[in-house]
Parts: C-alpha cells; sequence; structure tokens
C-alpha cells in the first residue's frame, strides 16, 4: 500500500503523461493502486493520488446500483491511457467525494453516460460501451485526475466558495503527511 496524496499536493495539478509500454514497473503500480483503494475503501484510485505522474487508474465500482440506489461492486481493474469516447448530451447529479479531499462531498453534474477505452495490464484494448451511474461517474472522476482536474473544480463557484474555508483546512491537516 502506498502513501496518498492530498490537496495541496502538487501531483494532482500536473497533466500526466502517457504509458508508453506496459513494463514490469508498471505492473507493479496497478497493484499498488488497487491495494491503495482497497485499502480505503475507495471506489476508484488515479496514479497522482499515489505520487505517480502517470495515466492510469483503478476502479471497483459497477455501473449496477442496488434497491436502495448504492453502487455495486465490480472486479477491481486497472486502466491505462484511458479516453473517453463518448459524453452523453444528458447531464445527471450525482454526489461525489475524493480520497485526495478527506471529509468533503458535493453534488456534481456531469454528462449521465459515456464510452471508453484504455488498456488493461496485460496491454489488450478494453472497450465500455454506455457506463451509466457510478461507474460511469467513477471513471470520468479518474480521467480528470490524469489531467489535473478535481471534483471541486467541476462545482459552480458559487458552491465552490461556500467550501473554500473547509478546503483550507483540509488542505493545512494533511500538509504534513
Ligand atoms: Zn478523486
Amino acid at each position: 500500500m502506498k502513501q496518498m496524496c492530498y490537496i495541496g499536493n502538487k501531483i494532482l495539478r500536473e497533466k500526466c503523461k502517457a504509458i508508453k509500454e506496459i513494463t514490469p514497473e508498471i505492473v507493479l503500480i496497478a497493484k499498488e493502486l488497487i491495494e491503495t483503494m482497497q485499502a480505503h475503501n475507495g471506489l476508484g484510485l488515479a496514479a497522482p493520488q499515489i505520487g505517480y505522474n502517470l495515466r492510469m487508474f483503478a476502479i471497483q465500482v459497477s455501473d449496477e446500483i442496488d434497491e436502495e440506489n448504492y453502487p455495486k461492486d465490480a472486479a477491481p481493474i486497472v486502466l491505462i491511457n484511458p479516453v473517453i469516447t463518448r459524453f452523453s448530451k444528458e447531464k445527471i447529479v450525482l454526489p461525489e467525494g475524493c480520497l485526495s479531499i478527506p471529509g468533503l462531498h458535493e453534488e456534481v453534474i456531469r454528462p449521465q453516460s459515456i464510452d471508453i477505452e484504455a488498456l488493461d495490464v496485460n496491454g489488450r484494448v478494453i472497450i465500455e460501451k454506455d457506463l451509466k451511474f457510478w461507474r460511469g461517474r467513477c471513471i470520468q472522476h479518474e480521467c480528470d485526475h490524469l489531467d489535473g482536474i478535481l471534483f471541486i473544480d467541476r462545482l459552480p463557484s458559487d458552491l465552490k466558495k461556500k467550501h473554500d474555508a473547509e478546503l483550507k483546512e483540509i488542505e493545512a491537516r494533511f500538509k504534513k503527511i
């Protein structure tokens, strides 16, 4: 398991580099991503959140929901060089949080469904279509991480302002870690 990087850490604001070759080191980082995601009970975890400027993330949530609208788990997978190839015009509001911004949750509006293309750790092409609910949402959140974007950047300015003091407090609290 790796140490998490928290808001205030510059790596979370960098645009991550594409992975040219799936080396043993990349396979090891994929393992670290899954271990760290699971240790923190996350739905997903992007490489910059554990200190790597690389376009890859782990996810373990499905696009199915139970009777109470809770997300159902999926087998953990690491997606490499992911690209969202389609965003739906329809948007949906869902609450988001982030392991790099502990304690802050807010509703975010994003496209309702997406299609994606990526590689898995074996270099196989993964295509997933019409991903809705939490898998679609989580992948959009993780892809944002690879471009240095955090979910708070997606909030309307008045809502972001409302969380300003809380964000500064979280940043100060996790600075020493
Ligand atoms: Zn996040």
